[in-house]
């Protein structure tokens, strides 16, 4: 098991943030720390990543597409 760097909680809670650049400069820079001497968080930062990035590539007409598919076609 890898001890995180400075000893504090795993930052799991905040990847999403900070995959998504939603964290103060400081914090972040916290996570990063942490990510790099905790294998877990990391594992745990690269889904997080892959799935915002996967999402990234989807365009408001593929969500659409893909909320729309019981509606009834177009409108009236
Ligand atoms: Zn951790």
């Amino acid at each position: 098991m890898t001890v995180p760097p400075d000893g504090d909680a795993h930052v799991e809670p905040l990847l999403g943030a900070y995959v998504l650049d939603a964290l103060p400069a400081e914090e972040a820079g916290a996570v990063a720390a942490h990510l790099r001497g905790c294998d877990s968080c990391t594992a745990a930062y690269l889904d997080v990543a892959d799935a915002s990035s996967l999402l990234a590539l989807l365009t408001e007409a593929d969500l659409a597409e893909g909320l729309g598919q019981d509606e009834p076609p177009g409108p009236a």
